[in-house]
């Protein structure tokens, strides 16, 4: 009996399928002959023998598809691990790397340390633009040395005539003053 009652219920779901596609096919203005049948590609088909030359020598329907290259067997996880894991392709241990004598962070050996690098690079950008204020725009250096003096620095003689930028904070220690 509960068999009888699962076809009836296929059947039912069948059909309501097939009621639901021929409205999708109404709605989108399908007619119904139109509707997706079997699609097949790239059909070998016959031609000019003047211009078919590799007709019988052994071409046929196989040798005109593309074929993608494909795995013919599963690589075990085994023989992949053992292959992403070759010596060869880990990271090298990098044996050139310094502490920085002067911040204590981490530098490559024979290169500047960026950090020390960047104290540099901010108090020249302040002291650029100090010059640019003091001067009313760019192109108009005079063609003289420019002096930086810092807070309690006064200027000496040899300084004379020269440009001088006075910056308002204590010398920075690496900032030396020749
Ligand atoms: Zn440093």
């Amino acid at each position: 009996m509960w068999l009888r009652g699962t076809l009836q219920l296929l059947h039912g779901l069948r059909t309501s399928l097939v009621n639901f596609e021929s409205w999708m096919l109404s709605a989108l203005g399908v007619p119904r002959y139109w509707a997706p049948a079997v699609a097949v590609q790239n059909l070998d088909i016959p031609c000019n023998p003047e211009d078919c030359a590799h007709e019988g020598d052994g071409t046929g329907f196989l040798d005109s598809i593309f074929w993608m290259a494909a795995p013919k067997k599963r690589r075990t996880i085994e023989v992949n691990r053992t292959r992403r894991r070759d010596p060869r392709k880990l990271e090298k241990i990098k044996d050139n790397i310094d502490v920085c004598s002067v911040c204590g962070h981490l530098k490559l050996k024979h290169v500047l340390c960026g950090f020390c690098y960047e104290k540099v690079r901010r108090e020249t950008a302040i002291i650029r633009g100090q010059i640019r204020a003091q001067e009313g725009g760019p192109f108009k250096a005079p063609s003289v040395e420019t002096v930086v003096l810092y807070e309690g620095e006064k200027p000496t003689e040899a300084d004379e005539g020269k440009r001088i930028v006075e910056r308002s904070r204590k010398r920075p220690s690496w900032f030396m003053n020749f």
